[in-house]
């Protein structure tokens, strides 16, 4: 049922339920502000409610499951009153001071400052076996997983500069890292393409793909992989495959109203103002280089307490 409730006008609205969504409600909620989180329908908590083992989060010696910490977000956000709605956002109008938002169940808010922490998904290759092996030897984050491939072949894909920051922080654990880029130029900056050309456990492998993900039933392999130039097929044994191919931000609700640079949102020097006056960004939909729990739950703390800047002033 359609429910138009812009006749309240609220502080602030939170768009997104990961860590940097989250960590903004809390303290919007502690300075009072009474923040409510459109959380997304299906989506919410974010990428850390299909992890595992997250050891890299402080305060949690054995680790947490990834669920477990967003739930634990959730429920201490919501202590101090933030509200929480289930629904996606399907449109925003951020043109004037106070900005609109619909969701997909119909109902329409109004709000004086907007905080978007709606996150990125790391792009998927598509090849049979990823996800069968999600976890078991396919990984999209270097930081959280290097770890448990101590002494292990490991295999990075992508000519970015997410494939090569992975691949020289990848080789201080595996035995060999092998970098696989589909053309026989890299995108990544020159200087961290000469950094792993100097690296000697690093090996680049030029216009190939990956085809096929192989495994035992309950780890990963090997790769099948096609060179792009003369189609020849091969296979390449491999404990462990890092797929770096870029990541989408969540942004198309926004409609092109926000200054994006590759689809992130821009925020303004240290802040987490967008161009856009009352709307700030927040976590991975906005931070291209570090996209960590810890680092999204910072800049969700930052968006907090520059939105609540911009209300009080
Ligand atoms: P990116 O620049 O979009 O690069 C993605 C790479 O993956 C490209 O080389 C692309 O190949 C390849 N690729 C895409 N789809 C593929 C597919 N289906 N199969 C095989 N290969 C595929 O993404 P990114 O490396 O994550 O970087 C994103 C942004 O973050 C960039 O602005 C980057 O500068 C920034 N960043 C900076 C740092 C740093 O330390 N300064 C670190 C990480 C990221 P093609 O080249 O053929 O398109």
């Amino acid at each position: 049922m359609e429910q138009n409730n812009t006749a309240t006008v609220r502080d602030v609205i939170v768009i997104g339920s990961g860590p940097a969504g989250y960590t903004a409600a809390l303290y919007l909620a502690r300075a009072n502000f009474k923040p409510l989180v459109i959380a997304g329908a299906l989506s919410a908590g974010g990428e850390l409610m299909s992890t595992t083992l997250v050891e890299n989060f402080p305060g949690f010696p054995d680790g947490i499951q990834g669920p477990d910490l967003m739930e634990a977000m959730r429920a201490q956000a919501k202590k101090f009153g933030a509200e929480i709605e289930y629904d996606d956002v399907t449109s925003i109008d951020l043109s004037h001071d106070i900005k609109i938002i619909t969701t997909d169940s119909g109902t329409t808010y109004s709000c004086r400052a907007v905080i978007i922490a709606t996150g990125s998904t790391y792009r998927k290759l598509g090849a049979p076996g990823e996800k069968e092996y999600a976890g078991k030897g396919v990984s999209y984050c270097a930081t959280c997983d290097g770890f448990f491939f101590r002494d292990k072949k490991i295999v990075v894909l992508g000519g970015g500069d997410s494939a090569m920051t992975d691949a020289d922080f990848l080789s201080r654990y595996g035995s060999s890292v092998t970098v696989i880029h589909r053309r026989d130029t890299f995108r990544a900056s020159q200087i961290l393409v000469d950094r792993a050309q100097e690296n000697s456990k690093i090996d680049l492998l030029m216009n190939t793909i990956v085809t096929e993900i192989c495994g035992d039933g309950e780890k990963v392999t090997g790769l099948k992989l096609k060179n792009t130039v003369t189609g020849e097929e091969s296979e390449l044994a491999t404990d462990a495959l890092f797929v770096a191919i870029g990541s989408e931000p969540q942004t198309a609700f926004l409609a092109g109203q926000i200054d994006c640079d590759h689809g992130y949102i821009v925020t303004e020097g240290s802040s987490t103002q967008t161009n856009l006056t009352g709307v700030f960004a927040a976590g991975d939909v906005a931070d291209p280089i570090y996209r960590q729990a810890i680092s999204a739950a910072g800049m969700g703390c930052r968006a907090a307490l520059d939105a609540q800047h911009y209300l009080a002033n």
